[in-house]
């Protein structure tokens, strides 16, 4: 059975640091950590999460976008792990779309990112995989990404006024 995590939230220092390869995809650790973040993910109703995010100093993230009640027009995919992800190419166009995150609770920011980029991860068998993300999805993977290198939402936004609260943006945006 997958086991809630507890999430560490904005201050803790896990949250700012990069974190650590990992060298051994397919062990037992690595799997069940990637089950206890996706069960720990969709309680919190997330649409990704990076290890760090819940205390765990490794390059791991998982990409699930679906729509929720956070987050009503996202697109549906299959929650995808990945392991030691890195961007290997980011279109020149960017876009600016809000974003929350699990370990900043009721905060939203407008946040500019790569439109599209392509990526590569390793899966649990050892296999290097590379995808092509756009909009939505692109984002989602930006900020998870970030996670994996100390850095959060908030450093990405322009400008304090383009924050909100989640209440504030979930009546203007739904
Ligand atoms: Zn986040």
């Amino acid at each position: 059975m997958p086991r809630l995590l507890q999430l560490a939230l904005l201050g803790h220092p896990v949250l700012r640091q990069s974190a650590a390869e990992v060298a051994d995809p397919g062990s037992v650790e690595i799997r069940e950590l990637v089950d206890d973040m996706l069960f720990t993910m969709t309680d919190a109703n997330g649409v990704g999460i990076a290890a760090p995010q819940v205390h765990v100093d490794k390059r791991v993230v998982i990409v699930a976008s679906r729509p929720n009640p956070r987050y009503p027009d996202a697109p549906q995919m299959e929650p995808t792990a990945m392991i030691n992800p890195e961007i290997i190419w980011r279109s020149d166009e960017t876009c600016e779309g809000w974003e929350g995150c699990l370990s900043i609770p009721g905060i939203r920011g407008l946040v500019p990112r790569y439109k599209a980029i392509r990526i590569a991860y390793t899966t649990f068998d050892g296999t290097r995989v590379e995808q092509h993300f756009t909009d939505f999805v692109a984002r989602v993977f930006q900020h998870e990404f970030d996670h994996l290198e100390g850095v959060s939402f908030l450093d990405r936004v322009v400008s304090t006024r383009d924050l909100m609260t989640e209440k504030e943006w979930l009546k203007r945006n739904v």
